[in-house]
């Protein structure tokens, strides 16, 4: 026993374990000496340690948040170069990051062809609304579409259809690289029909609008997909050429020849 580890000590770290107070059971003796060493008072005291348990619980929500998004990387837009992407709306991903697109649920539209950063800037915004403390879940489409048909299959679809419905934003990433079956297309419509003006969505895609065809099969579901998704929608485009292959050539250019 060390000289504080009185009876009394033991019983209070006692209580605040039962209370669920782990921050407040670890650390309520070190910050007792030092509140008495600085001659705080007892309700300073208290709300130091109050104070430290709810900065740790933050931290471990925002911690779960990150881990349940299901990001495939850590993307964050400092990382981001615009000059290399200038078809990109810098001011408007700016102001989309500070949130407020969420509070409206109005949508994301990141269109463009494959390596020109749609994911990237998409796991930048979902990691910005993790960080304001929103719920965010990240799916490759043909994911989701899978556990969706297993959910189906399985008969828990409702409870998978509930869970997506607590989100605050979902990701769809890559709309468009695999056709969807007629079943799988019809149960993405439902994600994105019951995410209206409840959800935020960003999707990204590498097709067209006119060739969404080619992944939901029906002109009619198409036609209303396209309907709920682009009103209320943020438009980014990422024009040009693969993001790897621009960096690839820079790097084999020599430093001070000529830029071709
Ligand atoms: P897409 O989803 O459009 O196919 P990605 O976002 O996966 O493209 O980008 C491919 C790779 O290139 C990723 O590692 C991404 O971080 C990087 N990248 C793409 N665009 C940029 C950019 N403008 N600045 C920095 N890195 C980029
Ligand atoms: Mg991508």
């Amino acid at each position: 026993m060390t000289p504080t580890d009185t009876k009394s000590t033991v019983l209070l770290k006692h209580h605040l374990k039962a209370l669920k107070l782990p921050t407040m059971t670890a650390e309520c003796e070190k910050i007792a000496q030092r509140c008495a060493a600085d001659n705080a008072d007892h309700l300073a005291f208290l709300l130091q340690l109050c104070e430290l348990e709810l900065l740790e619980r933050e931290r471990k929500a925002a911690e779960r948040r990150l881990k349940g998004a299901r990001f495939p990387a850590t993307k964050l837009l400092d990382e981001f170069d615009f000059t290399a992407r200038p078809s990109v709306n810098k001011p408007l991903v700016l102001e989309l990051l500070k949130g407020e697109y969420l509070d409206r649920r109005e949508n994301l539209l990141l269109v463009g062809p494959s390596g020109t950063g749609k994911t990237h800037l998409a796991t930048a915004f979902g990691m910005s609304a993790c960080s304001q403390g929103r719920k965010v879940r990240f799916f490759r489409v043909t994911e989701l579409i899978t556990q969706l048909l297993e959910a189906k299959e399985e008969r828990h679809l409702l409870r998978l259809r509930q869970q997506l419905g607590k989100l605050d934003l979902l990701i769809l990433d890559e709309l468009g690289y695999v056709p969807a079956s007629k079943a799988g297309a019809e149960l993405l419509f439902d994600v994105i029909a019951t995410a209206y003006e409840r959800n935020s969505l960003i999707v990204t895609t590498n097709l067209p609008f006119e060739n969404w065809t080619e992944v939901l099969g029906s002109e009619r579901l198409t036609g209303a997909a396209l309907d709920r998704l682009t009103h209320r929608c943020h438009l980014l485009e990422a024009k040009g050429e693969s993001y790897r292959l621009q960096d690839a050539k820079r790097r084999r250019r020599p430093h001070h020849g000529p830029a071709s």
